[in-house]
Formats: C-alpha cells, structure tokens, sequence
C-alpha cells in the first residue's frame, strides 16, 4: 500500500503534536515527510530524529544553525523562515499539507499549497478568514482539496459528503459557549486570563481559548463555512451545545438534519483531514453512545453573542473587512493576556477597528496583508495607554 506523505507545518504546536500521535498510530499509512515548527528547538530537534524527516524548517536562521548542529549530518535538510515553509508547502514529494501554523504566516502556506495542487488538511484559521475567497478559487482553478481540521467545519465536511449543496438548508454550528456561558454580563470585566485559559470541553492553544470565551472563534467558524461550503451567509447558524459532543448538523431541504457526533478529541477530526477520502480506525478511545450526560442546545443571539455580529458585519462588508476583524481581535487578545485590556473588551476594541479601518478589495495576498497591517496599528493605537 502506498503511504501518504505528509508534511505537518507547526509540528510542536497542540494540532502538530496531535497530527503525530496520528502518523505513529498509522506507519503504514503515512510518512511523515517533512516538518516545520517556529521557535520550540528542542522539541522540533526530537521529532526530527524520531520521524527522520527529508526537510525540516525553522523559524530563523540562528535556530536553523542550531538544529544543524543538533542532527546527524547527511540526513535531514534544514531550511528556515517563510522561504522554508514555502519549500515544503510546495515539496513535490508531498502529498498532503497540514496546515497548524499558527498566525497570519500560514496564509501563505495555504495559498503555495492549494496552488501547487496538494491536498491541504487546514488548522490555520487565518487563511479562510483572511483570504477564503483567494484561497478557495485558488483550490479550484488546481483541483486541490481543503479539508478543515476545526472540529465544527470539520464536522459540516462530513456531514456534506455526497451531498449536493443545492440540497442544504442550513448549517449549525455548534458552539460550547465557552467558560462563562452561565456568567452574568457584568461579571465579564472582572474575567482573568487564567479563569479564560479554561476551556470546558477542548484543550487548544491560547489565542483559539480565547476566541473561544469571547465567541470569536465561532465567528471565524462562520466565516470558514461560508467559504468552505459556498452557501449564503444567512443560511450559517450558531447554537449553544455545553457538551460539545455533537460537532455540527447540517439540515437539508426534505428536513433531515445529519450531525457529525465525536470524542471532543482534536486527533478525531486531524485523522479524518489526513486519511481523506478513506477512514482509518481511530487511535484515540471510542464515544459510548449513548453518552453519559445529555445533549444540552440553547439559541445564541444578544448581547453575549457579539462576536457572532462582528463576523457576520465582517462577511457582508467583504473584502479585506475579515482580516482586518481577525488582526484586530489577535492584537486585542494578546493584550487581554497581558493584562492590558479586560476581557469584555476585546470585542469593542474589534467592532471600533472594523469601523475604521477602510475595507479594500482583497485581490491578492499584499493587499490582505496590508489591511491586517492597517488594523494591527489601529487596535495597537487602542490597547496601549
Ligand atoms: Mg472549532
């Protein structure tokens, strides 16, 4: 059997590490072929000499030289920064990207990868938030498939296959409503970064944490379906579901509703965008169904779902209008963590810089790019007192 060649792109991160207790559990389906991280040395120096990677790639020179010095000379090739990331996205012997960079630098990636026809497993949210539109004609114009690693639009793709989009009523987004769902409003201000690091239901990275108490996130999840699916805006739903078991429903013209149900596991929906178009047994533990606790769905909508608004607003103004909601919103979250601005913040300061920041046509990588610039100074001009 012919293994699929991978190149896991934010290695060290939570979704790399995750994608590589999928490869160790699948060694006859996948070889991991190259990998990339951005500062973590010494655990990017490990994977390295346990996968025996053809490239790996590092954030700069300096960690490069490090790394070359760290493995066995004549093996594996070290490249570093953006040009090295654009090597391996476009490696000719790699047949599927994973995309966990974290940040506005894997927009790129995408972009080289959908371009150079590969097949592109995505956690990188800023490529469909910042560049859906560019990206998806791009994956189109070279028949390359983008599979979204996010376990909500992960879900819509399985609950989609085989399915005309014609057919699709709507798509619900579920969403756990974060850590403060039953908090009143005006406890919000008082919210520490600590109290927001704690995700009831999924381990993820910080900014991801955030977003995901302040609603951003399911935001971006919007965004990434519309894209993704190509259906209209109005037909993307949100509902509240605290126990994040079921991932998302799709409801179809004749009214069936098909949701995708999972182990809140990252490595479920990983394995799916990497085993594409075939399933492969799991390597994490099985849901017993039915489940111990029930299944909860509340409406979103008001005051609490702001984000859900600035998304949406984001959509309709077009163009560069999203990446300018997802600069300001990374600027604001980093500030929250800093302790520079409070939590029920984060949002304003979004909705102000959305408001300012002029909206241009997002034609090409620069121009999205300048716009996320243009929005970083203006959040920046914000948070900093
Ligand atoms: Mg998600």
């Amino acid at each position: 059997m012919d293994k699929k060649r991978i190149a896991i792109l934010g290695s060290t991160g939570s979704v790399g590490t995750q994608a590589l207790d999928v490869a160790a559990g699948h060694p006859d389906r996948l070889h991991v072929e190259c990998l990339a991280a951005g500062r973590n040395v010494d655990l990017l120096a490990e994977q390295a000499e346990r996968w025996q990677p053809s490239v790996v790639s590092v954030g700069t020179e300096q960690d490069a030289a490090e790394l070359r010095r760290r493995l066995e000379p004549g093996g594996t090739r070290v490249v570093w920064g953006a040009e090295g990331l654009r090597e391996i996205s476009l490696h000719s012997n790699v047949d599927t990207v994973l995309n966990a960079v974290v940040g506005a630098a894997g927009l790129a990636v995408t972009y080289d990868a959908v371009t150079a026809g590969k097949q592109v497993a995505l956690a990188n949210k800023e490529s469909l938030v910042m560049a859906g539109e560019l990206i998806m004609a791009a994956a189109r114009r070279h028949e390359a498939d983008v599979l979204p690693v996010d376990s909500e639009p992960n879900a819509l793709h399985q609950c989609l296959r085989g399915e005309h989009i014609s057919n699709v009523r709507r798509l619900i987004l579920t969403a756990s409503g974060g850590p403060f769902r039953t908090w009143p409003q005006e406890r919000l201000a008082e919210v520490t970064p600590e109290e927001a690091l704690n995700h009831p239901t999924w381990l993820m990275g910080q900014r991801i944490t955030i977003d995901s108490a302040t609603l951003m996130n399911k935001g971006f999840e919007i965004i990434e379906a519309y894209w993704l699916f190509g259906v209209p805006l109005e037909a993307i739903e949100v509902v509240v579901h605290p126990q994040s078991a079921v991932h998302s429903l799709v409801e179809f013209s004749d009214g069936s509703l098909v949701a995708q149900v999972g182990p809140t596991d990252m490595r479920i929906p990983i394995q799916y965008a990497l085993s594409y178009p075939e399933r492969w047994k799991s390597v994490v533990e099985y849901l017993q169904v039915p489940a111990s606790s029930p299944w909860d769905f509340e409406p979103s909508g008001g005051d609490r779902f702001v984000a859900l608004d600035l998304a949406r607003q984001a959509l309709r103004a077009g163009g560069t209008a999203p990446a300018v909601l997802n600069a300001a919103d990374e600027v604001a979250v980093a500030a929250f963590l800093e302790r520079e601005l409070r939590f029920d913040q984060i949002t304003s300061v979004v909705a102000d810089v959305l408001e300012e920041v002029p909206t241009t046509s997002a034609d090409s990588i620069e121009s999205i790019l300048e716009a996320d610039a243009a929005a970083r100074r203006a959040a920046q001009a914000r948070v900093v007192k």
